[in-house]
């Protein structure tokens, strides 16, 4: 069987959210039984033996595949949600979007004293958001074995921004520009 084009699946937007974004949108991925497939078992692969005890995604596309990984990996699934949402006791970081500044939430009692995380979204671009969710992860003394995207957009620099924090990233293609 020929391998899966998993970058040929994903679909762009142009001018989405708003005029000069490239929106890179994995719903076409998502909805490709193959496409699916060959994502979650290439995001979960380098960590099958890296004893993680749970994927912890970013809301809301890090939800999709972080479960399916976490599953694929034997493992819990802990959700970091955008501020209010999460229902128990929950500790926030914030960070700077282009106007403003945003939060993100985990649960206080989500993740034992040095469990081994493996973080999951599905693009890095700035890398604003997953620095956020490692300084997040690591208030409560979680070891983040590393991040795993499925888009790079490398012009961006986000990967050399988790990387500068000691965090191994992982991602399966690449797109220019921004
Ligand atoms: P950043 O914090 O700049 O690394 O942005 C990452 C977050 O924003 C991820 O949760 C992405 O889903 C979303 N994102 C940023 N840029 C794009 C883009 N061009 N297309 C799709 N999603 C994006």
């Amino acid at each position: 069987m020929p391998e899966t084009d998993i970058r040929a699946l994903v679909r762009t937007i142009p001018d989405y959210p708003k005029p000069g974004i490239m929106f890179r949108d994995i719903t076409t991925l998502l909805g490709d039984a193959a496409g699916l497939t060959a994502c979650v078992q290439q995001l979960a692969a380098p960590y099958a033996d890296k004893n993680i005890d749970a994927v912890a995604g970013i809301e809301a596309r890090g939800f999709i595949l972080g479960g399916a990984i976490a599953d694929r990996l034997g493992c819990g699934f802990v959700p970091i949600r955008k501020k209010g949402k999460l229902p128990g006791k929950a500790i926030g970081q914030d960070y700077e979007l282009e106007y403003g500044v945003d939060v993100i939430e985990v649960h206080e009692d989500g993740i034992a004293k040095g469990e081994r995380i493996l973080l999951v979204d599905d693009l890095i671009a700035t890398g604003g958001t997953a620095e956020a969710a490692v300084k997040l992860l690591r208030k409560l003394d979680a070891e983040i074995v590393a991040a795993a995207f499925v888009i790079d957009l490398p012009d961006l620099k986000g990967r050399e921004r988790v990387e500068a924090l000691g965090i191994e990233c992982h991602t399966l293609i690449e797109f220019e520009g921004d």
